[in-house]
């Protein structure tokens, strides 16, 4: 990671559902290595956001660039392609195969899709690919489970099973919207010590959370929403010391 680097630049974005200002001019830098928690009331428009930023949805207007590349008008594979990775607010795990294979898959997925595109000379094997994948497991907690079906994990080892989905890809940026929503605290301390691990190691990662604990433990930087606006962008301190953010947000 290059310290100051701007690895994301979320440039002037509006996005409207119809009458609905859902985002309004948003701006948003990202530094490659750092940890940016985006907050903000039910409805600001988190999600939208992140759905912007990964290509599911497009903006009203202005752009999202990632490492000098202008995201908008590529589709959702071809950005992740590129090196970004999410966790959506409800797991999207595949729940009939084993916990294992579900590791393994954007693997294949992501090394056929460079292999297509020529991006990656090292092509993983199967063996390496596996490898990793139980390396992960192991890291994660999930060893003991990699052959049973991912339906039936507990809803905190299936976020921790998407993360470790993601992680597989080796993104450059990770996207997570509320890791730990409807988590037990013992799950949440769990997910908080497993991203700082993923964080020391130089992993960019902009994060959507409710829970100010766990911002606080991780963010470098916030940012608030609310109603579709920017209201603050700075270090936690700084944030959480705003009268607009506590009047808008913290509501203290
Ligand atoms: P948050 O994640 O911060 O809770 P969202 O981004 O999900 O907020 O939603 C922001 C606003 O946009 C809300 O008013 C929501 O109802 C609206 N919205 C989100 N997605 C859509 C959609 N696909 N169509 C219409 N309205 C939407
Ligand atoms: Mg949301």
């Amino acid at each position: 990671a290059v310290p100051g680097n701007i690895v994301l630049h979320v440039a002037d974005v509006f996005k409207n559902f119809g009458g609905l200002k859902a985002l309004s001019d948003i701006d948003l830098q990202v530094e490659e290595g750092t940890t940016h928690a985006i907050i903000g009331p039910n409805g600001a428009g988190k999600s939208t956001l992140l759905n912007v930023i990964i290509g599911r949805l497009p903006p009203t207007s202005g752009a999202v660039v990632f490492d000098g590349n202008v995201l908008t008008g590529m589709a959702p594979h071809e950005i992740n392609q590129l090196g970004i990775s999410r966790v959506f607010q409800t797991p999207e795990i595949f729940a009939d195969l084993s916990v294992l294979n579900n590791v393994m898959a954007p693997a294949f997925a992501r090394r056929d899709g460079a292999f297509r595109v020529n991006m990656f000379r090292a092509v993983m094997d199967e063996a390496e690919i596996r490898a990793e994948a139980e390396g992960l497991l192991r890291e994660f907690g999930l060893y003991a489970r990699r052959e049973d079906h991912a339906g039936a994990l507990s809803r905190g080892d299936k976020r921790r099973l998407e993360l470790a989905m993601c992680l597989i890809q080796r993104p450059r940026l990770l996207l997570l919207d509320e890791p730990t929503a409807g988590m037990s605290r013992h799950d949440t301390n769990t997910t908080i010590e497993l991203l700082k691990s993923i964080k020391s190691r130089g992993m960019t990662i902009v994060i959507i959370e409710h829970d100010m604990h766990v911002v606080f433990s991780l963010a470098d930087r916030i940012s608030v929403l609310a109603q579709g606006r920017l209201i603050a962008s700075g270090p936690p301190q700084q944030v959480k010391d705003d009268p607009r953010v506590k009047e808008a947000y913290l509501g203290v």
